[in-house]
């Protein structure tokens, strides 16, 4: 307890955390395989280097790189507009996909089962929607859907006027459909009249070639062999800072790592901090690094603290993907902390957590704004993710409840920390 109130007094003072988090988001929006991904990769390992005393290292990453030279969409009218090609999109034709447009409203498996007839040959137009709540579908349940049945193009369209949306369609290699996500008002063009399904034309440029990005780790050793790794990632999407998702995850990191790092040595366990790249590419990094370790390893590491988009809202949740005896560990450190925190049980697998969750490992993401429709990050994804949709005191509080969590993880008794492994039933979320 005294330990806890120490911390937080500490992140409190931090000065460093606003000015991170405000570099991190002068790297630009840290697409994986940009410049502007190397320049966070390089200001994250001389920060989190300041913040230990110690030089991080680096396990190669490779995956399928990927780049949009250009997108755009012809409505009914004959007019052009911009569109963003949804990451990992294959290319279309060099004249363009023309086709007729199925507009599936927000795009249900049951909208999408009930115009089964009408989807074949067709671009299958969805909308996209707030990532963090109960009940989400996610992007790619939608484009699988549509592929599956015979849509020749995907589109989606953002929430904002006047912003497309971005995001990944989920597919790593092979064949695909272009798909982009659009504007409200080019979905408004798109609709369905007397006359029939509207006609557009899509074309996306893209160039694709093997790449390599990396995973940075930083050790802080404990008494003991055992770990807690606490994550964030890196990657972003171009066409914003990717401010919420997810400097403020990285951001807080550091100031994690600068409260902590003198008292790690006295802690039953250490610390590992581990910043993901390809988060973006299906959680590609992660996914990666978790597939890497032994059993034994696996066994190692206590809980996975991931944070991603804990910004954007002063409202916290936790998502526990089914380690239902962490949630009163979670809940008794946050009142400790003074701060108010939910939890939400269903696994979700949107972001790094999920990969240490599937193999076991206890693991939750830390998330702002779940299920609030009107929280900044909503916004994610749009070219609205930008610093100024986040208050340093938001990331404060998210910071000082991480490292308070990271610290009693640590310290948790051997018995406690067995009971939030046993009791493991993860459930998808729809
Ligand atoms: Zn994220």
């Amino acid at each position: 307890m005294a330990q806890t109130s120490n911390i937080a007094a500490q992140i409190m003072a931090d000065r460093e955390l606003w000015a991170d988090f405000n570099a991190i988001c002068d790297c630009g929006g840290r697409l994986a395989g940009t410049e502007s991904e190397d320049r966070a990769f390089a200001f994250l390992e001389g920060r989190a280097g300041a913040a230990t005393q110690l030089s991080g290292s680096s396990i190669t990453v490779p995956y399928g790189g990927w780049s949009a030279k250009n997108a755009s969409l012809r409505l009914p009218g004959g007019q052009w507009v911009g569109c963003h090609a949804l990451l990992r999109s294959v290319a279309t034709p060099q004249a363009g996909l023309t086709a007729e447009v199925v507009d599936l409203g927000r795009g249900t498996l049951q909208e999408i089962a009930a115009h089964a007839a009408d989807i074949s040959g067709r671009i299958v137009l969805v909308r996209h929607e707030l990532m963090f709540s109960a009940g989400t579908i996610h992007r790619r349940r939608k484009y699988l859907a549509a592929l599956e049945r015979g849509a020749v193009g995907f589109l989606i369209a953002g929430p904002i006027p006047g912003q497309t949306v971005a995001g990944s369609c989920g597919r790593l290699d092979g064949p695909g459909i272009p798909a982009a996500g659009i504007t409200p008002e080019a979905a408004a063009a798109l609709r369905r009249t007397a006359g029939g399904w509207a006609t557009a034309t899509l074309h996306i440029e893209t160039e694709e070639r093997p790449a390599e990005t990396r995973t940075l780790l930083f050790d802080l050793p404990g008494r003991t062999d055992e770990w807690v790794v606490l994550s964030a990632h890196v990657d972003g999407h171009d066409g914003s800072e990717s401010a919420m998702d997810n400097a403020s995850g990285l951001a807080a990191v550091l100031a994690v790592l600068r409260a902590l790092a003198l008292q790690v040595k006295d802690f039953r366990r250490g610390v590992r901090a581990a910043l993901f790249s390809v988060e973006e590419w299906a959680l590609t990094g992660s996914a990666q690094y978790v597939a890497s370790l032994s059993q034994a390893e696996r066994r190692a590491i206590t809980l996975n603290v991931n944070l991603d988009c804990v910004g954007g809202s002063p409202s916290l949740t936790a998502l526990t993907s089914g380690f239902a005896a962490l949630e009163p560990f979670l809940l008794r450190v946050a009142e400790m902390s003074g701060v108010p925190l939910r939890t939400v049980r269903p696994l979700f697998a949107n972001s790094d957590h999920a990969n240490f969750a599937l193999a076991g490992i206890p693991a939750f993401r830390l998330v702002a704004g779940f299920d609030d429709p009107n929280a900044n990050v909503a916004q994610v994804l749009t070219p609205s993710d930008t610093r100024n949709k986040v208050r340093e005191s938001e990331l404060k509080q998210a910071a000082t409840l991480s490292a308070a969590i990271v610290a009693e993880a640590c310290n948790a008794l051997p018995q406690d920390a067995l009971e939030w492994r046993r009791a493991h039933c993860p459930q998808p979320s729809a």
